[in-house]
């Protein structure tokens, strides 16, 4: 097994459950490790600390399974850390919630995995090809536990990217069950959604703003709502059917504009939008904003939801400015006594500087504010450590 020394300082944090060691962090330079092999970390008292997966092709050199007690990684193991978490996720179910991520990577002890769920489709994405290894043990324990008709494959980019992936294990294979042959439908808060697992962002949907979604329904009776970086619309649909009077969507990806365009018509069979209750615009997010406002169009509710403007640590400052420009913009084409909703799912960007740069960025408007609310994941998108807690919400009476 592969032995890794690293210093008293990190020691310290693994104890307290941080679950990552960096390549420049590990003390004893020549390890002859493979990808998926099995790390053990001893602390100074050569006493055992943690075990973990060992990933070669990536920074993250080791992904702590296991802290403090020996144990053996085997299929029970995965098994206990699986019912656990889907023991969390009970109560979503009965919620008329279909869709919904059942393991949240090193948050629910698997560090680099991310399972979600929808309807009878799970979705397997994988961060590090250091799971590759288990893969059979993965999908056998899947098919046995969780209730579905098959399991996707998704791959982040650079584990798609890696040497060691063959065809079978490529991304958007089938680990088990049936070929799609079908569009996947699943529900959220009991509306119906329809998802595409094979080529859609992350694992197609966008399941951690589902608490922000409800607030966004709640909120949206006879209002007309400008929805930003609408993906697929969910923000959307929620809005309509809290009551909206119309919604406008911005994006700058027409396909997730098409697919947005699908969901609402599957969620209203029967109702016809006229264009002054539901348009879309294809194009840049700033740009289009900018035109809004000089064409002097006014909003009840604007939605903001940007992708992560700070993908690496020495973005931050850059995503921070990033973040006050867009709620600047988008203040300043809401209506008084309007609420503006903005989001940040930036790892690297905390969230009391997120809402700093939100209220700069109001008051860069020229406009004043009132908090109303500010929110986070939902229950399955649980976190155990800092990097864990990604996204940050804002609920603000624009005045
Ligand atoms: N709010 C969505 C998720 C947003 S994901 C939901 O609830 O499902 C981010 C979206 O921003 C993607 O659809 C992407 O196409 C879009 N996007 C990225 N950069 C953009 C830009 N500069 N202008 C407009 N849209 C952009």
């Amino acid at each position: 097994m592969v032995r890794i020394k690293i210093s008293k300082t990190l020691e310290q944090k693994i104890r307290r459950g941080y679950p990552w060691i960096f390549h420049y962090q590990i003390k004893n330079k020549k390890i002859e490790g493979e990808l998926g092999d099995l790390a053990v970390v001893y602390d100074s008292k050569n006493i055992f600390l943690a075990i973990g997966l060992y990933d070669p092709e990536s920074d993250i050199r080791l992904r702590v399974l296991q802290i403090s007690k020996p144990v053996e990684i085997d299929s029970i193991f995965f098994e206990n850390r699986l019912l656990s978490a889907l023991q969390l996720r009970n109560s979503i179910v009965a919620d008329g919630t279909t869709g919904y991520r059942v393991i949240n990577g090193e948050n629910d002890g698997f560090p680099g995995l991310v399972l979600d769920r929808y309807d009878s489709t799970l979705v397997l994405k994988l961060y590090t090809a250091a799971w590759i290894p288990y893969l059979d043990v993965l999908s056998t324990l899947f098919k046995n536990k969780i209730s579905v008709k098959r399991c996707v494959l998704r791959l982040s980019r650079k584990v798609a990217a890696s040497k060691t992936i063959s065809r079978e294990h490529s991304e958007g294979t089938l680990l088990f069950g049936k070929k799609i042959t079908e569009p996947i439908y699943f529900k959220e808060n009991g509306i119906d959604f329809q998802v595409d697992v094979i080529s859609g962002q992350k694992t197609g949907f966008y399941l951690d703003q589902r608490d922000n979604r409800q607030k966004v329904r709640l909120l949206s009776e006879g209002k007309s709502v400008l929805n930003v970086f609408s993906y697929t619309g969910a923000f959307s649909v929620y809005a309509f059917s809290g009551g909206a009077r119309s919604v406008l969507e911005i994006d700058s990806n027409p396909i997730a504009l098409a697919a947005s365009r699908k969901n609402l018509k599957g969620c209203f069979i029967n109702r016809n939008f006229s264009m002054e209750e539901f348009n879309q615009i294809t194009g840049d997010a700033f740009d289009m904003l900018s035109k809004l406002e000089s064409s002097g169009q006014r909003y009840d509710l604007v939605i903001l939801d940007p992708p992560a403007f700070a993908k690496r640590k020495k973005q931050k400052m850059t995503a921070l400015n990033s973040y006050t420009k867009l709620v600047r913009a988008g203040a300043r084409v809401t209506k008084k006594g309007g609420i503006l909703f903005g989001a940040s799912c930036s790892v690297h960007v905390q969230s009391d500087n997120f809402y700093k740069a939100v209220f700069l960025g109001i008051d860069l408007a020229g406009r004043g504010y009132e908090e109303i609310c500010r929110s986070g994941h939902a229950q399955d998108h649980p976190y155990t450590f800092s990097e864990g807690e990604y996204l940050k919400g804002i609920f603000c009476k624009i005045v």
